[in-house]
């Protein structure tokens, strides 16, 4: 191989904190809050100017899934209390109802909003933010992270901190570390295709309503006027065939999703678009994501053109903005101490050292194929266990986010950002943990760790042998609409009860 030689030089320690969070997006947010929150000195790092992830950066919208179909709101703290601010901001209308897909509801939010408010509940925390900054190297002795290295603006520098939590989704901090990891799908390391989110702005509400009401065929389950004029934020999938024909003659892009798939977001006219598509691309190569940058905005302006031409309200909608970067949706899983499994998502297996709920259906895009795979009904609500944000052969770092220890198939469920966020409170909380009483992260006891996360308002599902109880308060009943103060109507009539 061609190569250089770097040489040795000396870093300033720019920071020595306890915990140090590496990436903003969901996992970090809410690794970052519960740190802080209970005690620890918490500096997060992000390599953008802001954070939110793939909530702000890859503009995806909207978050999945808070709920089960009984109406049982399963992911609350952090994540809640975000759905709730933002609600409060007008930047979400809060948990409505699902039309696209089986989940029992989806919580739609405008990003610009995302970005203030994520700012605001980290302060309101405590945590310090170094912003503009990529982490670049780790170094370990004897099993432990030792020193952390980063670039930016201020060059290379620094940062001694007792623990690490690795939110950055492609595992950099593992990888890095020489921590084991698999990319991608068992048998051939394929990987889900990336998307390049953008809005769309100036459609008319009214004109695509009727548009919709009079081509429901078209569209999944054929949505009745009501659900339609009940939605508080439109969700729109279909027109599979009408784009096979488009393809063919030239009027779509081939390599795009072969569906339209969008969501309304809480601005006049605005809608979060999710059709572009590229398969092949392993988002932790740099030429790979450039070749995607490119190919997905072409998309991203075909599809808006096949939307004028073709969807009632559209005609003109024009391209408001892309995604800073393309969205990744898989690439590094670390090999932690446990892995979970699809059988663990659709058996709504609880473990005794479960540290969130997931409720999102599994959702693959296979990497060779056109059709997007729905598995599981979303009904499963389970449990992602502590052990699965252990990376193997290290001792003060956690995983937390997308690239948890977990097969390609039980990912396509765990990946979504209400889960991410929900993840990385538990490792949040299990970090300060082992700061305020100098352990291990495998000495911290889980139950500890599920005890705080309770008290502090988060929801767990019992499992055999654990003492603690979910307080029967805590409980939401289907059809009071209390599933969320952040509700605007009750999300689960569709479900009927
Ligand atoms: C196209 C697409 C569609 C999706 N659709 C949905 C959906 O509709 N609803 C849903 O809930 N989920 C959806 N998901 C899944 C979800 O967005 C992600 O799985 C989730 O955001 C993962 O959260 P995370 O915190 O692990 O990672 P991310 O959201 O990716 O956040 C990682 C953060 O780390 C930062 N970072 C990375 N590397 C470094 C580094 N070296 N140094 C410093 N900072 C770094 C990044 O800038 C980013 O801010 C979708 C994903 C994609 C790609």
């Amino acid at each position: 191989m061609n190569v250089i030689e770097e040489s040795a030089r000396r870093i300033p320690v720019v920071a020595e904190p306890d915990v140090l969070v590496v990436g903003g997006g969901p996992a970090g947010i809410g690794a970052a809050v519960a740190a802080a929150r209970n005690g620890a000195k918490v500096l997060l790092l992000e390599r953008y100017g802001f954070v939110g992830g793939n909530l702000t950066v890859a503009m995806v919208n909207p978050m999945f899934t808070f709920h089960d179909v009984n109406g049982n709101q399963v992911i609350r703290g952090v994540a809640g209390e975000l759905v709730e601010l933002l609600v409060k901001k007008t930047a979400s209308p809060g948990h409505v109802t699902d039309l696209t897909f089986d989940n029992a509801s989806m919580s739609p939010f405008d990003p610009e909003g995302m970005k203030l408010v994520l700012f605001e509940l980290l302060k309101e925390a405590g945590v310090e933010l170094m912003l503009h900054t990529t982490f670049a190297e780790a170094y370990a002795e004897n099993g432990r992270i030792v020193s952390v290295i980063v670039e930016s603006k201020s060059g290379r520098q620094a940062i001694r901190a007792k623990t690490v939590i690795d939110c950055s989704a492609d595992a950099d901090v593992a990888a890095r570390i020489g921590a084991p990891f698999v990319k991608g799908r068992e048998t051939d390391g394929a990987m889900q295709p990336v998307t390049l989110f953008y809005r769309v702005a100036g459609v008319d509400i009214g004109r695509l309503k009727a548009w919709m009401k009079e081509n429901r065929d078209l569209l999944k389950d054929s949505p009745g006027d009501e659900e339609i004029d009940a939605q508080s934020a439109l969700a729109f999938l279909g027109m599979k065939e009408i784009i096979q024909a488009a393809v063919e003659r030239g009027e779509y892009p081939k390599d795009a999703a072969p569906r339209i798939l969008m969501y309304e977001l809480p601005r006049d006219g605005q809608f979060a678009v999710n059709c572009t598509r590229l398969q092949g691309i392993d988002g932790t190569n740099v030429f790979d994501l450039t070749r995607a940058e490119i190919e997905t905005r072409q998309q991203a302006w075909a599809v808006t053109e096949f939307m004028k031409r073709n969807i009632g309200g559209f005609e003109d909608a024009y391209v408001l903005d892309t995604g800073v970067q393309v969205g990744v949706r898989e690439t590094r899983h670390i090999v932690g101490d446990y892995t979970m499994t699809e059988e663990d998502v659709l058996s709504s297996r609880a473990f005794e050292d479960g540290i969130a709920c997931g409720t999102f259906a599994i959702d693959i895009h296979p990497p060779e194929g056109e059709q997007q795979v729905f598995t599981g009904s979303g009904k499963a609500v389970y449990e992602i266990p502590y052990r699965s944000l252990l990376p193997q052969g290290i001792d003060n770092l956690l995983v937390a986010g997308r690239c948890i220890s977990a097969t390609h198939n039980a990912f396509g469920s765990v990946r979504v950002m209400a889960t991410a966020m929900g993840i990385g409170q538990g490792a949040g909380t299990a970090a300060a943990l082992a700061v305020s009483r100098e352990i291990g992260m495998r000495e911290v006891p889980p139950a500890d760790i599920r005890r705080l996360l309770i008290e502090q308002g988060q929801y767990l599902l019992q499992a055999e042998g654990v003492e603690e109880r979910i307080d029967g308060g805590l409980r939401l009943t289907k059809g009071d609409g209390s599933g969320s103060t952040a509700s605007h109507h009750n999300p689960f009539g569709k479900n009927g009860s």
